[in-house]
C-alpha cells in the first residue's frame, strides 16, 4: 500500500470536520474522493499533504514516517495561488526553487513539464491573461515538477468550463500512467473518465469505498445525491 490511513479526524473548535476515516490506496492506482459540499474533502486531502495536523489518527505511506514521504507527494490545492504579473515560465522558476533540482535539471523538468500541460507555446505570456484551464494546467506542472510518487489534487476541475475540464481530465489520464493519484471532485462523471476507484465522503464519513463498476451497481451514489454529469 502506498498510502494507508487509519481512524483519521478533524476537530475544528466543536465542528468534526473528518470522522474516524480509514482508508487505503494502493501504488499506481487512481482514486477520486468524491462529496458533496462540506463533506471534508479539503481537510482529508489537506491532512494527506501535511499542510494540517490531525485531531487524531494515523497516516502512514508506504510504510514510511509522513514526514519522510511527504516531499514525494505533488499537490494541487482547490484555489491555487498565481502571480499574475509573472509569465509561466517564470512562475515555474520561482515555484521550482523549493524543489531541491539543480538548476541545469529544473529548467530542463520546466521545459518537459510545460510540454506535458500544453502550455510550450505560452511559456512566456503572462499569467493574468491565462484561462481558468491553463491556470490549473500550470498549477499541475507545479505539482509535477520534482516527479512525485503521489499526486493530491483538491477540485482539479470543478471551477472549469467544459474545454478546460476535458483536458484537464486528458492530463490526469496520461499521468495515472506513470503516478498514484487521489483527486476530490463532486461529480461522478470526472471520476470515470480517469479513475479506478471511488470513495465517497458525506459529512466527514466515508459511506462508500470501492471500484467504479461496483458502485454502479450500487444504491451509494444516489445516497449522497452526488452529480453524475
Ligand atoms: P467543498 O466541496 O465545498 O470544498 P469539502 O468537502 O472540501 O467542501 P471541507 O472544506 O473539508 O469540505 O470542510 C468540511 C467541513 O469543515 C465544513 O463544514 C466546513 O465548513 C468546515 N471547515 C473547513 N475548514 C474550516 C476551518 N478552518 N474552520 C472551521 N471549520 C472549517
Amino acid at each position: 500500500m502506498l498510502v494507508n490511513i487509519q481512524n483519521l479526524t478533524k476537530t475544528y473548535k466543536q465542528h468534526q470536520a473528518v470522522k474516524g476515516i480509514s482508508f487505503q490506496i494502493e501504488k499506481g492506482k487512481c482514486v477520486a474522493l468524491l462529496g458533496p459540499n462540506g463533506a471534508g474533502k479539503t481537510t482529508t486531502l489537506q491532512m494527506l499533504a501535511g499542510l494540517l495536523a490531525p485531531t487524531s489518527g494515523k497516516i502512514q505511506f508506504a510504510n514510511t514516517a509522513s514526514a519522510d514521504f511527504r516531499q514525494r507527494i505533488g499537490f494541487l490545492p482547490q484555489h491555487p495561488t498565481f502571480f499574475p504579473w509573472m509569465t509561466a515560465k517564470e512562475f515555474l522558476q520561482f515555484a521550482g526553487k523549493l524543489s531541491q533540482l539543480s538548476k541545469t535539471m529544473l529548467e530542463d523538468k520546466i521545459t518537459e513539464t510545460l510540454e506535458f500541460v500544453s502550455l510550450k507555446d505560452v511559456r512566456n505570456k503572462r499569467i493574468g491573461g491565462f484561462s481558468g484551464g491553463m491556470k490549473q494546467r500550470l498549477g499541475l506542472a507545479q505539482a509535477l515538477l520534482h516527479e512525485p510518487d503521489l499526486l493530491i489534487l483538491d477540485e482539479p476541475v470543478s471551477a472549469l468550463d467544459p474545454n478546460g475540464r476535458r483536458d484537464v481530465l486528458e492530463i490526469l489520464s496520461k499521468l495515472k500512467r506513470e503516478m498514484t493519484i487521489l483527486f476530490s471532485t463532486h461529480v461522478l462523471h470526472d471520476a470515470e473518465q480517469v479513475c479506478d476507484s471511488v470513495m465517497i465522503l458525506k459529512e466527514g464519513s466515508i459511506m462508500w469505498d470501492g471500484s467504479l463498476d461496483s458502485l454502479k451497481n450500487s444504491q451509494a451514489s444516489s445516497a449522497v445525491q452526488i452529480k453524475t454529469a
